[in-house]
């Protein structure tokens, strides 16, 4: 549709999602260098350029008791399912183009293995590079744009339209953007371009809503069926907002803004389905109070913490049985932090999901074997899976921290801070998580464990994380925090053992200092100072990539992928 048609309509109210604090602790989109690539046109006879990359995936079945569930709840599970599977095509869309032309144009079996877990022909943990010698570079845009344009036409176009964009901020959130005849930049909302398979999820998810024993998943079910069919999410983010007592979640929709690496505007398809774990969850839910406090004691000027979280939101642990779309693609998710819509946000706060059978399959698998490389022999006694879960739990509730306007007249951060606002925001969330811990143990509010397990097993994480690359948002706020903690000699690095020792008072002064600095930079929307640190500080040193060589020589997976479905959980 075009843009001028669309206001014809008159009747699309977009609502926000563009956000880049979302979501999850574990890196979601590598950019590559801004090109056009000729990716639909990959013909037969790929030839597999980086076959060693292709082991880097440790196999991991996802399953959960679902025992305490009655045989509507399974088969209420089971719709979700189905309903997920149209948004794991959904994204093939926007991330690549045609799914079984690619599959069926390469010959070698762990090279199509390795295209189906990045959801297109470009390794997602090393800087989007391609790996069959026939294709070109991922364009930063992904597929959410024409392939010939560039960051300059669109900003033309941008210029060009600000009236539409302005009265209607949440606009790029849900379009594609496409040429009309005459190859002028339009845009087409998501509910028309993907009007076919919208309707068949909605289907399964009102389907799905009969089965529900629980009202309010009931009527968030309904509402997500119209919202995914209609383009408009604010109604169904406020009530999944409400919902307290489902044994039961989904997270489905375009959500994300990753995987638009050009602008950060335009979200992916994904879905969750969830099964919620009771007894964590009431472990979780005591910390939530403690938010405008811990606020109120942030490491920086009174100016730059004016602003109030919400304490509506709450935390909950879940294992997860499916993972569809953007949320499979690469690296996983471990924890959620939705909705993105700000205006929910500030009237309701977030709800902070928190993915416990992926988490233990990353620490059993990838942490503690990378703490054995890497961390001095005598610290790694502090490597527990109770820090590694809080240090990641609080990631997600320090997103609700900080400042969303800044304090000059540079509007809204996100915006102020462009393409580097979610690198920002994730730094802030990674910082402040470990901030908040450190003030929950000095209140005796954290009693099991010590803090040093919390601060070992947060350097072991950034070495966990950084596998996954340094160009993503995530990948950069890691390496600008190693490279700031490095500086402040927060650990140590033994030149002949290669293992990396913490320094506890020198790592908590250099918490603070960072968490001050990058509130800072957030409240002035101060995109130059942002640039520049990113620039300098968010790059893999000679020295960290030796290291991190060593795990790939001693063979510990990067990352997880998931057997999962229907059959695996027993349910149909
Ligand atoms: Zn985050």
């Amino acid at each position: 549709m075009k843009f001028n048609q669309l206001l014809l309509a008159g009747a699309v109210t977009f609502t926000l999602a563009a956000c880049q604090q979302a979501n999850d602790s574990d890196a979601k989109a590598e950019p590559a260098q801004a090109k056009p690539a000729s990716v639909a046109k990959a013909s037969a006879a790929l030839q597999p350029t980086s076959s060693e990359r292709f082991d880097i995936y440790a196999e991991f079945t996802l399953t959960s008791d679902l025992s305490h569930l009655s045989d509507k709840q399974k088969q209420m599970v089971a719709k979700l399912i189905d309903a997920s599977t149209v948004m794991d095509k959904l994204f093939w869309q926007q991330a690549y183009g045609d799914k079984a032309h690619l599959l069926n144009s390469i010959a070698d079996p762990k090279a199509r293995r390795f295209a189906d877990i990045n959801y297109g022909p470009w390794d997602r943990l090393d800087g989007d590079k391609p790996f069959l010698s026939t294709i070109e570079e991922k364009p930063l845009g992904a597929a959410f744009y024409p392939a010939d344009m560039t960051k300059d036409e669109y900003e033309q176009w941008r210029k060009a339209n600000q009236m539409l964009i302005a009265a209607d901020p949440f606009l790029e959130s849900y379009t594609m953007v496409e040429r009309d005849k005459d190859g002028k930049l339009v845009l087409v909302p998501y509910h028309q371009k993907f009007a076919s398979d919208l309707a068949i999820a909605a289907q399964y998810l009102r389907e799905a809503a009969e089965l529900a024993e629980n009202q309010e998943f009931a009527n968030y079910l309904k509402m997500r069926a119209d919202a995914i069919t209609s383009n408009q999410y604010q109604a169904s983010d406020f009530a999944w907002m409400d919902m307290k007592t489902n044994p039961v979640e989904v997270v489905i929709g375009p959500i994300e803004n990753y995987e638009d690496q050009l602008f950060g505007y335009r979200t992916a398809y994904e879905s969750y389905v969830l099964i919620k774990d009771l007894a964590w969850s009431e472990r979780l839910a005591k910390f939530a109070q403690f938010l405008p406090e811990l606020q109120r004691g942030l490491p920086v000027d009174d100016a730059y913490k004016a602003e109030m979280p919400g304490t509506d939101a709450d935390l909950n642990a879940y294992d997860v049985v499916y993972y569809a779309g953007h949320s499979n693609a690469g690296s996983k998710t471990i924890a959620i932090n939705l909705p993105n819509d700000e205006a929910v946000q500030l009237a309701k706060g977030t709800r902070r999901l928190q993915l416990k059978n992926a988490m233990q399959a990353k620490f059993d698998k990838i942490l503690v074997p990378i703490s054995e490389q890497l961390i001095a022999a005598d610290q790694r006694q502090y490597i527990t899976f109770d820090a590694f879960f809080a240090n990641t739990m609080f990631h997600e509730v320090a997103h609700g921290l900080g400042i969303k306007n800044t304090i000059n007249d540079n509007g809204m951060v996100r915006t102020a801070l462009k393409e580097t606002a979610s690198a920002l925001e994730e730094g802030k969330a990674d910082i402040l998580g470990l901030y908040m811990i450190t003030e929950l143990f000095n209140k005796g509010e954290i009693k099991e464990g010590q803090l040093m397990d919390n601060y070992v097993t947060f350097l072991a994480g950034i070495f966990r994380s950084v596998r996954f690359g340094a160009s993503s948002a995530h990948g950069k706020a890691n390496m600008v925090r190693f490279n700031y903690f490095k500086e402040k000699g927060a650990f140590s690095r033994d030149e002949k053992t290669g293992h990396y020792r913490v320094n506890f008072e020198k790592m908590t002064t250099a918490m603070n200092d960072l968490s001050n600095l990058l509130l800072t930079i957030q409240g002035d929307g101060d995109y130059a100072k942002a640039k520049t640190l990113l620039d300098e500080k968010g790059q893999i040193s000679a020295q960290l990539q030796q290291d991190l060589d060593t795990l790939t020589k001693a063979n510990i997976p990067v990352d997880i992928t998931f057997n999962q479905g229907k059959a695996i959980l027993g349910i149909q």
